[in-house]
């Protein structure tokens, strides 16, 4: 196990791991033109391992890279646009929701300030000092919108074009308008630099956080941004992955969601997701689901691109098993796992396929205690140790030692019993 900002990749910033070197290409609101993703599908094929990963952070990583080939993916990378400062390869974490500016129930359209809060940060040598899994998060509403804790976000607030600011996912109490917005996170940024160093705890929005007084300091110096916050409680985050054709704010548009099992595209698919975005020219997202959105589809396209993507193998059927499960990297490419998490995830998946479809059904598989692809949430939790599977439920240790086949039983089990919860509330 690699713990720490030392082992966390960049493109500039390859780290080893057990198949290989593995980079992390940052793509602030997972807004990837198709030509970028057309790039990185060519790289993957050419230089890594023919797969392309999505992260909780909408990113995107390229594994089983070998040191001779790095100088020839960072120059076409930088072509594609993916490295605009070599200085900030690694703190450009801006999540957003991938239906930003399509989804019909969102209150703020997130794409600017996401983008303006980006091009600020590459101007700033001292955001450079970020810890590379800083992230910023901008929740313009909507429903669709899955996240995990962010250091530093921004939730829109009801009715009033104004957002709220959380420092590690706990409230300031400040609300800010959107035009004050990108220059509060700057500065909150800076402040978060400043105060970590005083107090020498990690730049991280929940180690800041977790020291006396703190959240008091932060919101006196930021209190100049906004006024004292009209909600104090924090939006439920939506549970349900999307899945399949989605209305979007245009009456002659659809958003296109496929299942992207265990957040990993081949480079075939994703470039012929490339293709479909240029011939109906939508609009590419990652999301921070681990997947991705087709965006803007003309509605007499929608049938045609459902057909392709199903023809290269991603589904937009709910029932298909992998609905809902995520994994860790496991044992070919972690020497940390302590089981075939993927392959068990992939049996999984097979035992659950054809069942019904589960609101907020969610499943993490991990291949020791670190939990890397944990999400908050998560109904069942399979943790692999040195003697087995352990399951936790709703964050409830249940049983251990459990076999790979007993560790499928036992979350078949755990499936009908939420589905039986479902159906009953
Ligand atoms: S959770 Fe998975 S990827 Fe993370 S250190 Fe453990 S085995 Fe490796």
């Amino acid at each position: 196990m690699r713990i720490g900002e030392k082992f966390c990749p960049g493109i500039l910033h390859a780290v080893p791991a057990k198949d290989g070197m593995l980079i992390r290409i940052r793509v602030p609101g997972g807004l990837l033109a198709a030509s970028q993703m057309k790039a990185v599908a060519r790289i993957s094929t050419e230089f890594a391992n023919g797969e392309i990963e999505i992260t909780s952070r909408s990113n995107l990583q390229l594994r089983a890279i070998t040191d001779r080939n790095l100088p020839a993916i960072v120059e076409m990378l930088s072509s594609a646009g993916l490295l605009p400062s070599r200085q900030h390869d690694r703190v450009r974490n801006i999540v957003t929701s991938p239906l930003a500016g399509l989804d019909p129930e969102e209150m703020i359209d997130t794409r600017p300030l996401v983008r303006e809060l980006d091009r600020r940060l590459i101007l700033d040598p001292v955001f450079a000092e970020l810890h590379p899994k800083f992230s910023f998060g901008i929740d313009g509403g909507g429903q669709t919108f899955i996240r995990e804790w962010s250091d530093l976000s921004l939730e829109a607030l009801p009715s009033l074009s104004e957002f709220q600011l959380y420092l590690g996912g706990a409230s300031t109490g400040i609300s800010i308008s959107t035009g004050q917005s990108v220059a509060c996170l700057l500065e909150a940024a800076k402040l978060c630099i400043s105060l970590a160093k005083q107090v020498g705890v990690p730049i991280r929005g929940k180690a800041l956080i977790s020291v006396p007084e703190m959240m008091t300091t932060v919101v006196r110096e930021l209190s100049r941004f906004g006024t004292a916050s009209i909600r104090s409680q924090e939006r439920a985050a939506a549970l349900q992955t999307p899945i399949g054709v989605l209305p979007s704010i245009h009456a002659n548009q659809a958003n296109i969601v496929p299942l992207i099992p265990l957040g990993r595209l081949t480079s075939m698919q994703a470039q012929r997701i490339s293709e479909l975005i240029n011939d109906c020219e939508g609009d590419l997202r990652l999301a921070p689901w681990r997947g991705i959105v087709l965006g803007a589809v003309p509605r007499y396209f929608v049938a045609t691109i459902t057909a392709q993507l199903d023809a290269v193998g991603l589904s937009l059927n709910a029932n298909d098993g992998f609905h809902g499960i995520a994994a860790c990297a496991g044992l070919s490419g972690c020497d940390a796992s302590l089981a075939d998490v993927r392959g068990d995830a992939a049996l999984l998946a097979q035992s659950l396929a054809g069942r019904a479809a589960a609101p907020g059904w969610t499943v993490n598989i991990s291949g020791c205690e670190k939990q890397c692809a944990m999400r908050r949430g998560a109904i069942v939790e399979l943790v692999a140790d040195t003697v087995g599977y352990s399951l936790r439920l709703n964050g409830e240790a249940t049983v251990s030692h459990l076999s790979p086949h007993g560790a499928i039983n036992a979350v078949l089990s755990a499936h009908s019993n939420y589905i039986s919860g479902v159906v009953a509330s």
